[in-house]
């Protein structure tokens, strides 16, 4: 028998659903739950890995138990309003949290999972980077345990900043980097912090696509007042739309040459079936390891892709 992540992550979503004042609705996407009964092929090396790496893995369920207790015994919020002193000192622990890049955006119902709902209105996207090196081995017992130890690190860096904010009398409520209330994905892109790239992660500018994300709820009304200028990432659509590497590259064909429409819902880039076919690899991740923005820096790929631009232009007139 596997180990149900679903099982794991429930108490979460279940006190999530309880504090919750809105809602999903109709037009909602449904959650993407773990894979059940995962059978992941342990080799002796894998094994002797993991009780090797015992002391940075087993905080992964405490920070999400954490997660939960702050879920339920959230304090009743006294204002709503951010001062720049508290967001000066919510930015150095962030920083100190190695959270590299942050957004917010305004929580409504149709982005809320199907049966879902969430405490506050206002929600912050924190993502914090995964090591790239640890990837090139993708699939591998190594690229997992960079995975669980950046679920730990994101998750209790949910856990950290909500309690900041609790303790500065604002409605604040983690939602750990395991399982979302909301597609984190598309919440980096509805911060404005990321594009969604071809293999349906957020790329970012500073973590690229090799990162996890967690979510703060909030009361707070003006976050975004606080945000510096922020910078024009639409060219990253069309990099990938040039791009199609992690297409090439899937073991599973599971990414779509062509995003599928479904009305209203997000637009669907991958077989999640397929997928998870992958997700048995020890999660596979072959599309995070090739992706342009894990294996090179943002400027460089950006400057190159106005330069050939600006060629193509040339070439046309
Ligand atoms: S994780 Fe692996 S199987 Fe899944 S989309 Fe990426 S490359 Fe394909
Ligand atoms: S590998 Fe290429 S196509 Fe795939 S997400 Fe990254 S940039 Fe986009």
């Amino acid at each position: 028998m596997g180990l149900s992540l679903n099982k794991i992550v429930k108490p979460q979503s279940v006190a999530l659903n309880k504090k919750a004042t809105l809602f999903s609705n109709d037009r909602s996407p449904s959650k993407r739950l773990y894979v059940e009964g995962m059978t992941p092929r342990f080799t002796r090396q894998d094994v002797l890995l993991l009780i090797k790496n015992l002391r940075s893995i087993y905080r992964l369920p405490f920070t999400l138990y954490k997660t939960t207790k702050l879920i339920r015994h959230g304090k009743r919020p006294l204002r709503s309003v951010l001062d720049r002193q508290t967001f000066e000192a919510f930015s150095r622990l962030m920083q100190d949290l190695e959270v590299a890049d942050w957004g917010v955006f305004e929580v409504t119902p149709e982005k809320v999972f199907k049966d879902c709902g969430v405490p506050y209105t206002n929600a912050i996207v924190l993502s914090v980077k995964m090591d790239p090196t640890k990837f090139t081995t993708a699939p591998s017992m190594e690229c997992q345990l960079e995975v669980a130890n950046i679920y730990t690190k994101s998750g209790d860096a949910a856990n950290i900043l909500s309690s900041f904010l609790q303790k500065n009398g604002y409605g604040a409520t983690p939602n750990h980097s395991m399982g979302g209330q909301v597609d984190y994905s598309m919440a980096a892109q509805w911060a404005n912090m990321a594009v969604v790239g071809r293999h349906s992660m957020a790329i970012t500018k500073k973590n690229g696509a090799c990162h996890r994300i967690s979510l703060v709820y909030t009361n707070i009304t003006n976050f975004s007042e606080f945000i510096p200028q922020e910078e024009d990432l639409s060219w990253i659509s069309d990099f990938c739309g040039k791009c199609g590497k992690c297409i090439r590259n899937c073991p599973k064909n599971a990414i779509y040459p062509e995003p599928l429409k479904n009305g209203n819902l997000p637009l669907t880039r991958i077989d999640y079936e397929r997928c998870c076919e992958g997700f048995r690899d020890y999660g596979c991740g072959v599309c995070i390891k090739v992706c342009p923005f894990t294996t090179m820096d943002y400027e460089t790929l950006k400057n190159a892709h106005f330069r050939n631009r600006k060629v193509e232009e040339q070439n046309e007139k």
